[in-house]
């Protein structure tokens, strides 16, 4: 049945949908154990239903640069299923932006989102739109053209984005005052908006916090082991990367990398985080080179110095790594690589950075492997929590917003680990991440009718 319903898909999507048939590839082997265990599963054609989206939203954005140019930039929001609430995920700024990499992105956000336990469906959305280079106005301009556009399919019942690649804090509020703007409305219609008008306290912070915190229970529960005075890598710059490494390094953990887009620092003493920040401010995205310019002992490697299938951040050798960037960032080489020089946990921040071959490898040889779906699902919990907060008219303060992370981290750990067992597939926590979600997600489905 599974490859049938491959087959089909594969039919009917471009070739440019590569990531997205990678995404669902792994979901469906994954789900093998549990499809025949259910009638109803067949009956209600839940596998086709949920490998189909309810909706591709594309869309023109026009837009004035700083010289009075026009440009013109394609828009997209994908609502994939909201079976178990409002469609919920980010928006993507970021010129490799097509249909079918957030696709790829809304179906892995429908499971990611079932395994918080909170009443949020799947969805993702974003624009080929280059930020990079662009002034702060341009910024500005582009959100509000993009707004125009979206607002119609949005609402703080129906549709909550929030930001990703390309899409922080700023471009949040410039988003939500266009559309408060047009619609009138001040409700919770994007979640990851600034703490001065709605934002939840530590939501810039909850991605990469939720990584570690899962990461700490998964080491404490398989191998009784700690973080602390550990070396660890992680590749990226960004919010996720950033906050990766802050929660380590409070936790005692010694984290000796990370990795822009155009390459890697290597720094043996342990991250400058100061510096790191002061080089990657919202808008600033200085290269990494220059971080040598204060740490002449570091290392730093031009991307494209490198061989394709290998990245010198996963050469360095480490206890656990977390890969923190993007998609397909962590190929069979940089596995194998991994396990040669003893990693014991690879533990993903971005969504699907790792390639199914070099997943399959960790696992056979034993390496604890973390599906992003389930490890960085910190951030969608904080942006529901803000949700939450927007319905109430509350606040609450960070201690009690990072408590309620670490619990809800600590659960999705449980959940992906006691459901791997249940299947037969001890420590796969892909496996027991996919058949959780699924099950929630399924169950929904069947009760809802069609
Ligand atoms: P940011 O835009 O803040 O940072 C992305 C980082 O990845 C930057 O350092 C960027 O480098 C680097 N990067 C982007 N594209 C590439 C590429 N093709 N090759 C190498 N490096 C690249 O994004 P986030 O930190 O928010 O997101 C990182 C990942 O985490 C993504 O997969 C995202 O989907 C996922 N994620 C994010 C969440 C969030 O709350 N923000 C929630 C859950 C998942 P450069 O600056 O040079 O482009």
């Amino acid at each position: 049945m599974i490859e049938k319903i491959l087959a089909n898909l594969e039919k009917s999507n471009c070739m440019s949908d590569d990531t997205f048939l990678q995404a669902v590839s792994e979901v469906l082997h994954s789900l093998e154990p549990i499809v025949n265990s259910d009638t109803r599963y067949e009956q209600f054609a839940i596998l086709e239903r949920l490998v189909t989206p309810d909706r591709v939203i594309q869309f023109k954005v026009q837009w004035v640069d700083d010289h009075n140019c026009v440009h013109i930039n394609n828009g997209y929001r994908i609502q994939f299923n909201n079976s178990l609430g409002p469609y919920k995920g980010g928006l993507r700024f970021h010129p490799s932006v097509t249909t079918g990499v957030l696709k790829f992105l809304a179906f892995e956000q429908i499971f990611k989102n079932s395994l918080t336990g909170l009443p949020i469906g799947g969805a993702k959305g974003g624009s080929d739109f280059d930020p990079k280079g662009k002034s702060d106005f341009e910024i500005m301009k582009f959100c509000r053209a993009y707004m125009r556009e979206l607002h119609q399919y949005i609402g703080a019942r129906v549709d909550v984005p929030a930001g990703d690649i390309g899409v922080g804090n700023r471009e949040i509020g410039y988003l939500f005052g266009e559309y408060k703007r047009i619609t009138r409305n001040y409700d919770g219609v994007l979640s990851g908006k600034p703490y001065a008008f709605g934002g939840s306290l530590m939501r810039p912070q909850a991605t990469g916090y939720g990584v570690v915190y899962f990461a700490r229970e998964m080491l404490k529960e398989e191998l009784q082991e700690s973080l602390d005075g550990k070396v660890c890598t992680v590749s990226g710059a960004g919010n996720v990367a950033i906050h990766t490494i802050e929660k380590l390094q409070q936790l005692g953990a010694i984290v000796v990398t990370c990795s822009d887009s155009e390459g890697a620092i290597y720094d043996p003493h342990g991250i400058d985080l100061a510096l790191l920040r002061h080089l990657k401010d919202e808008g600033k995205r200085i290269s990494l080179a220059e971080y040598k310019n204060s740490h002449a002992h570091a290392l730093y490697t031009q991307k494209s110095d490198y061989p394709k299938e290998a990245h010198a951040v996963w050469e360095i050798p480490c206890f656990a790594a977390f890969p923190c960037a993007t998609q397909n960032e962590l190929t069979l080489n940089d596995a194998q690589k991994l396990i040669e020089n003893g990693c014991v946990a690879v533990v993903e921040g971005a969504n699907m950075p790792t390639f199914p071959d070099a997943i399959e490898l960790l696992q056979r040889e034993g390496v604890l492997f973390s599906p992003g779906k389930a490890s960085n699902a910190g951030g969608v919990a904080v942006s529901e929590f803000e949700m939450s907060q927007n319905a109430s008219m509350e606040k609450w303060d960070f201690d009690k917003v990072d408590r309620k992370l670490d619990e809800l981290m600590r659960q999705i750990y449980k959940r992906v680990a006691l459901t791997a067992k249940e299947y037969g597939c001890e420590r796969n926590f892909v496996d027991g991440a996919n058949i959780a979600a699924f099950k929630r997600v399924a169950e929904a489905m069947i009760l809802e009718g069609v």
